[in-house]
């Protein structure tokens, strides 16, 4: 297991953001500060951030549109002391990538809770429309402001749980590897995750109302099941076949969320692994989270071909996959209605 870096500071309220400029002296930041934000999230709360800034730092701006390595090479270019990301996923992981390589700190501050990439150690960036996954720091603090997540679309908010909810199958494949092959495994770090599964249930209801205590709870689960890829090292214990099986929709080109496109892979997965698929599915039902083609927007066919194309993605990562036949994943997807 490792010695990751991990955040000094977590704050989840609802306004906290205003507090950024004291944040940033308790955190021993100063100087010349980044502010990377997207176009749409500049307006919602990045405009906001720089000017509670220009007081006591030197503020530049950058705009993340695609999330691409293209744009960690410009943001590389211009110097700072540290940066501040303020966005949903895109933003966040340009922010990683180029704090990571430049040994410079990072705050994360959320606009969406969509997956667990906001307090995570790794980061994934587009190239010639392919992802490519890679590990960084985790940020020195993230700073959700409630608010502003609780008033993001729905949508976004079922992401998080999706992402949340495929833990379950992510910990099954971890511990069948190291049944299978040796591979380190953290019984302490598999309970600290798949209970965060339990707290998407617990709270299903206040999430689905978007109350305080329900986003306060998602935003929770989704840093602290960042964090549990930082304490194992590896993305272990939040990504088995359900995140290949994503990383290959988006080969094919879906637009669908990623939480979304994991929680179906974990309906799969978890009939594969013989375990209550049903209950999950139920789950994913109660939260509105897409659960089958249609309700992804997709043809069967390509959740076919990702099926098939899921055995290219990480094949250095024993999963159920090496255990099943093409055919056996086709039928798994049938019987638990996903096509
Ligand atoms: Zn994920």
């Amino acid at each position: 297991m490792s010695n990751t870096k991990l955040p000094k500071l977590i704050s989840i309220n609802s306004n906290n953001t205003d507090n950024i400029e004291h944040i940033c002296e308790d955190l021993d930041l100063y100087g010349t500060v980044v502010v990377v934000t997207g176009t749409k999230t500049k307006e919602i709360l990045g405009k906001h951030i720089e000017n509670l800034l220009y007081r006591n730092f030197r503020v530049k701006e950058f705009i993340v549109k695609i999330g691409s390595t293209d744009e960690v090479k410009l943001l590389e270019n211009i110097d700072s002391d540290f940066l501040i990301a303020v966005g949903g996923g895109k933003t966040i992981d340009v922010t990683k990538v180029v704090a990571y390589k430049h040994n410079v700190p990072f705050l994360s501050v959320p606009t969406t809770a969509s997956h667990d990439g906001i307090a995570s150690n790794r980061a994934s960036l587009r190239s010639f429309g392919q992802h490519y996954s890679m590990e960084t720091d985790s940020p020195i603090g993230v700073i959700a402001n409630v608010d502003i997540i609780k008033n993001s679309p729905y949508e976004l908010i079922s992401a998080g749980c999706g992402d949340i909810i495929a833990n379950i199958t992510a910990i099954k494949d971890w511990e069948l590897s190291s049944k299978k092959t040796g591979e380190s495994y953290s019984q302490c770090i598999s309970s600290m995750t798949m209970s965060l599964i339990d707290s998407i249930k617990t709270y299903s209801n206040d999430i689905k109302s978007r109350n305080d205590i329900g986003i306060t709870e998602l935003i929770r689960s989704l840093i602290l099941s960042g964090i549990s890829m930082s304490f194992a090292g590896s993305s272990r214990p939040c990504s088995g076949f359900e995140h290949m099986f994503s990383h290959a929709m988006d080969q094919l080109n879906s637009k669908c969320f990623h939480g979304h496109q994991v929680a179906v892979g974990a309906l799969i997965s978890s009939y594969l692994h013989d375990i209550d698929w049903m209950s999950i599915r139920d789950l994913l039902t109660f939260l509105n989270i897409p659960k089958n083609y249609k309700e992804l927007g997709l043809s069967k066919n390509l959740i076919k071909k990702a099926l098939v194309l899921s055995r290219e993605i990480r094949s250095d990562r024993y999963t159920i996959l090496n255990e099943k036949k093409d055919d056996e994943l086709i039928i798994a997807a049938e019987k638990t209605g996903v096509i």
